[in-house]
């Protein structure tokens, strides 16, 4: 009898503290989660809301038209890693890769040997400057020698990274100027060859502003610190865009891609008036296309205007990310995600392009400026 009564009040004791302990804070919770002003709010992280919004997709897995990507990268790559690189372009289309990171020498010659060699329509290598020797006196000249004997291996442009302007100096500390005459052979050789130079300067204008809660790259400079440009080390953003226009000014045979639309992604006016002002500025898309999706009007008019001066291109290669290219240019789906979440918070839209604008987009504005590819590959 004694046992009996000990089991139903253990039962008993066991039932309400599930009930305490379990049960009831679950409760609260669910009442809570319907009580928004309860909760904590969310970091920045955490909230994800998930759009709601029913409209057509289309899910563009290949481009309409066979295209060049002008801004790829590929450091010294092995035969296996080029053989598998043209089985995935073969999946989307992509009929010619830029590959701007063909270094000099040696090296662009083992690039371009790799690449070219075994494919030869497949890709371009574009050479790079060394400045190893910048401090040692006749610098212009021998840079520009090299450049010749790279071409003579292979190369079939210059690029130009974006230290140039920022992070490069003399021995005594001065940064060399993105205009620096001391640069002027390469530039008029480059003229002379037919040779375009894509040229990256300066970066998105925010990594030069105080990194504060309006800040549109917030969450990029909180995950990369390095890519900060404070006032301390670094001039500022319109003065490397000053420098940047006057070598385009001073050097009108020579054909300039700016990369990533030049940093104006966010000021197509202010492009479209670098492009009035100078008819040998050229721009690449890569890693901008959220600037022109959140803007599907603008970036369309802007198109159609400028379809000359504009380029294809992707910057770090994924073979799945190029789709949503795909899907800005070719159609008109709304509000859709982006694939890079620390370059926009906000999601893109399609701003499909006539086909016309967009051939010139995917491949006849490349074939124009870059020498020795074979345009027979592409339609008319
Ligand atoms: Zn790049």
């Amino acid at each position: 009898m004694n046992s009996r009564r000990t089991i139903i009040l253990v039962t008993v004791v066991l039932v309400a503290t599930f009930a305490v302990f379990i049960v009831w804070p679950r409760a609260a919770m669910t009442r809570q989660d319907q009580s928004p002003q309860k909760q904590q709010p969310p970091t920045i992280d955490e909230y994800q809301p998930k759009s709601t919004l029913v409209t057509k997709e289309h899910k563009i897995e290949r481009a309409k038209f066979p295209f060049i990507d002008i801004h790829s990268h590929h450091w010294n790559p092995t035969p296996g890693e080029v053989d598998r690189l043209v089985k995935e372009m073969d999946t989307i289309n992509l009929r010619v890769m830029v590959n701007l990171s063909g270094g000099t020498g040696e090296q662009l010659k083992n690039t371009v040997a790799a690449m070219k060699g075994r494919y030869p329509d497949r890709f371009v290598v574009f050479a790079n400057m060394s400045y190893d020797d910048l401090n040692t006196p006749g610098f212009g000249k021998r840079v520009t020698a090299r450049l010749e004997q790279d071409v003579k291996n292979g190369a079939q442009g210059l690029k130009i990274f974006k230290n140039f302007g920022m992070d490069l100096k003399y021995a005594n500390g001065e940064r060399v100027h993105v205009d620096d005459p001391e640069f002027d052979a390469i530039f008029e050789k480059c003229a002379e060859l037919k040779l375009p130079v894509l040229i990256h300067v300066a970066e998105p204008s925010p990594f030069f502003d105080p990194w504060d809660y309006h800040n549109e790259r917030w969450e990029e400079l909180k995950e990369f610190p390095g890519r900060a440009r404070p006032p301390a080390k670094y001039p500022p953003f319109e003065t490397l865009m000053a420098e940047r226009n006057h070598l385009f000014a001073k050097h009108p045979r020579t054909n300039f891609i700016a990369a990533h639309l030049g940093f104006h992604g966010n000021d197509l006016e202010r492009l479209g008036k670098l492009f009035d002002a100078n008819p040998n500025v050229y721009v690449d898309i890569a890693a901008v296309l959220a600037e022109l999706g959140r803007q599907p009007y603008s970036a369309h008019d802007f198109l159609v205007k400028y379809q000359d001066r504009v380029l294809m291109g992707k910057d770090i290669y994924d073979v799945n990310e190029y789709k949503w290219y795909f899907r800005a240019l070719e159609t008109r789906d709304e509000y859709f995600e982006y694939y890079r979440k620390r370059h926009a918070f906000w999601r893109i839209y399609g701003f499909q392009v006539p086909d016309e604008v967009l051939k010139k987009v995917y491949y006849k504005n490349a074939l124009k400026l870059v020498p020795g590819i074979d345009a027979k590959a592409f339609p008319d």
